[in-house]
């Protein structure tokens, strides 16, 4: 759009195009996109026009229209490169892009990006749509990611988060052998890069070399994104997830043995014939892995998947009062967790003058460090850690951190450990 001489503003006011972009794989993202899309329409001043594209209209179709009168166009995903061409012609039968991969414009702040390494999923869990709306797995070569890591970098990046709907496979479908290590060996070696973070690291594609690569790559963060979904094996043999309890088991004890390695996880809780005791189950092993971060959600079933048709559907106040138990211990794992970060020193990347992440915190879904004076947002700062809350900690800042930190801080957390 802006080399198609279009300026980017964010006050819909301003704007002559509003571009709408929208999830769809769970209910409950379909329900928000479509609010997001209500309240655009609610505030749109005459001769606005608007567009709504991604995953919603993937997953509806024209059956949109009908629900969404007033929309100027829909544009599916792989025409959403061709949004310029389709705004001038307002004709949404135009041809499918093959530019699959137009220039990036940042929407994040300017010092960490995300980084697509691979569209679609082959996994086909049996809870989940994203295989129907994108489609099989399509790794991006290799070249071509670190090529737009670079250009990143050039702009300002210091943290690069790798995305994909299972990372862990990256390389699978084209080099038939994950390629991920030496993908993040090639990103490690960018000038100006300094962090790396692995998400959605699927448990069945954790290879020896990534976890060789953890121990070894400098600039990886000793961090992964691990959706287990759950503990029971009966359980993940429903959902389609090709492993069990005792892989899980394996897998979480080899982790805790890369120095300083923080586990995130997502759990799904009320998945259909979940019974008490699998719950309970499912506690206990939260309790003993002591996951650093964790998210979970309700089960939700969508319509066109098979666990959707699958008997023993859990009742929805069954799955909230296991979720806030879940969750409840959860909050007790990471006060404990945290409150023993209390008198240590942390390297913390600065989001903005107030708060920012250590390596162990993704942007907007883990915790933050709030910083006791101001520092300059997109700086490496060391800071001295004061105070620890539920999710988030408070550090004084000590010095700006130099280049050396990142080794020195990884042999002090290594000390500190022994
Ligand atoms: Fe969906 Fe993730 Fe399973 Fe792929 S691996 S089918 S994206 S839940």
């Amino acid at each position: 759009m802006v080399q198609a001489g279009y300026a980017v503003t964010t006050h819909q006011r301003d704007a002559d195009v509003i571009v709408v972009t929208t999830c769809a794989f769970l209910g409950s993202a379909v329900k928000e996109s479509e609010e997001a899309i209500q309240s655009v329409l609610a505030a749109r001043r005459p001769g606005q026009r608007v567009v709504v594209c991604g995953c919603l209209v993937e997953r509806f179709g024209n059956r949109l229209r009908r629900r969404l009168p007033g929309i100027d166009l829909f544009v599916p995903l792989n025409r959403m490169p061709r949004l310029p061409a389709l705004l001038a012609t307002s004709d949404v039968s135009h041809p499918a892009s093959d530019i699959s991969h137009p220039p990036r414009l940042l929407s994040t702040p300017r010092h960490y990006a995300y980084l697509k390494i691979a569209e679609g999923c082959d996994n086909r869990c049996s809870y989940c749509l994203i295989p129907s709306i994108r489609g099989p797995r399509r790794s991006r070569p290799l070249a071509e990611v670190v090529a737009e890591a670079q250009s990143l970098a050039r702009q300002g990046v210091r943290e690069l988060i790798l995305i994909a709907q299972d990372t862990t496979a990256y390389g699978i479908d084209s080099c038939s052998r994950p390629a991920l290590p030496r993908l993040l060996r090639a990103l490690a070696a960018i000038r100006g890069v300094r962090w790396l973070r692995l998400m959605y690291a699927h448990p069945a594609h954790v290879s020896q070399a990534l976890l060789r690569e953890f121990e070894s790559n400098p600039r990886l963060c000793r961090y992964i994104d691990l959706p287990i979904q759950h503990s029971s094996s009966r359980l993940l043999s429903l959902m389609r997830r090709h492993y069990d309890r005792e892989h899980l088991e394996q897998l979480i004890a080899r982790l805790r043995r890369v120095p300083a390695m923080h586990i995130r996880t997502t759990l799904i809780v009320g998945f259909p014939g979940e019974t008490e005791q699998e719950f309970e189950e499912l506690l206990e092993f939260v309790r003993t892995a002591r996951f650093d971060r964790l998210g979970a959600y309700g089960y939700s079933p969508e319509p066109g998947t098979r666990a959707a048709r699958m008997s023993g559907q859990v009742p929805g106040p069954v799955k909230l009062e296991r979720l806030g138990r879940l969750m409840r211990l959860q909050a007790r794992v990471s006060r404990e967790k945290l409150a023993a970060l209390v008198g240590r020193n942390v390297l913390v990347l600065a989001d903005d003058e107030r708060t920012g992440r250590t390596q162990w915190d993704a942007p907007e879904i883990d915790g933050k460090v709030k910083f006791t004076r101001p520092v300059s947002p997109g700086s490496f700062v060391r800071c001295h850690v004061v105070r620890a809350t539920t999710h988030d900690i408070t550090a004084a800042p000590t010095r700006r951190a130099s280049p050396k930190d990142k080794v020195q801080r990884t042999k002090q957390v290594e000390r500190g450990k022994s």
